[in-house]
């Protein structure tokens, strides 16, 4: 793994994160895939992988049905 894949500020804020996480609330992770974006949620769901012309707050939609315990639609 390449060292500087994560920067420091990411690194400090990602352990602001932790106390939050240990709640076991839910938090939106979007990570970049080769032609697409890929959305987990902290829990551990898979959301889905997006197409980068999907909108932004279609992704969140399906995050937070998804954090109200409702079905969401998984990939678009
Ligand atoms: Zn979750």
């Amino acid at each position: 793994m390449p060292n500087k894949l994560i920067s420091p500020e990411v690194e400090k804020f990602a352990q602001e994160l932790e106390s939050i996480l240990q709640t076991g609330r839910h938090l939106l992770v979007i990570g970049e895939g080769d032609c697409e974006s890929i959305v987990m949620c902290s829990c551990g769901v898979d959301i889905g992988v997006y197409r980068p012309d999907v909108a932004a707050d279609l992704i969140v939609n399906d995050w937070q049905r998804h954090s109200m315990g409702l079905p969401w639609a998984q990939s678009r």
